[in-house]
């Protein structure tokens, strides 16, 4: 089964939680708030850049 992520916006804290379906929100072990789920995995093996091709000018880039 895989496993979802959850981050507690509250104090930090990371929620790993072997799921067969992700909720959107489980209880932050840490302090009891709501950990929401974070996006993990596969937006990493998003290509970065490819787009917009422009770099900023005077940036020091030699
Ligand atoms: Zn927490």
């Amino acid at each position: 089964m895989p496993i979802y992520e959850y981050r507690c916006e509250h104090c930090g804290q990371t929620v790993e939680k072997i799921q067969r379906k992700p909720v959107a929100q489980v209880p932050c072990p840490a302090c009891g708030k709501i950990a929401t789920r974070s996006v993990s995995l596969t937006s990493a093996a998003s290509s970065s850049g490819g787009g917009t091709c422009s770099a900023p000018a005077g940036s020091g880039f030699t």
